[in-house]
């Protein structure tokens, strides 16, 4: 199978949190740890525009529900995303999957 990587196109990040509660559920994770964490971006003034963003990171525990993926499932964060902005992409697609993206796309690989 190949190696998969979460592409998260965070500018449509509502800072739902929902991704962080599947996830926790998912792999039985503990009340103090994340297997992935939205964080808060912001306000800062940039180039005139007040900028605020929520940016949801991945943890050293998440691997990208490889079982899931084994099985033709979409990992448990893309499952439950409100606004849909996360996918798990082969990393030898990464390149084609954000190329017509535009900014604010982050890639993590576990
Ligand atoms: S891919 Fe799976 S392990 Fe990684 S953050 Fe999402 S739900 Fe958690
Ligand atoms: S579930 Fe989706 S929209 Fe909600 S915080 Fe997570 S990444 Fe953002």
């Amino acid at each position: 199978m190949s190696k998969y990587a979460l592409v998260i196109d965070y500018k449509y990040c509502t800072g739902c949190h929902t991704c962080e509660v599947a996830c926790r559920k998912e792999k039985n994770i503990p009340i103090e740890e994340y297997g992935i964490k939205v964080i808060r971006q912001g306000p800062i003034k940039l180039g005139g525009k007040w900028m605020y963003d929520f940016v949801p990171i991945p943890s050293n525990l998440c691997d990208v529900c490889t079982d899931r993926i084994e099985i033709g499932k979409d990992p448990a964060c893309v499952q439950h995303c409100l606004s849909a902005c996360m996918s798990a992409v082969p990393v030898e697609q990464i390149g084609a999957h954000i190329v017509d993206k535009g900014e604010k796309v982050a890639c993590f690989i576990p």
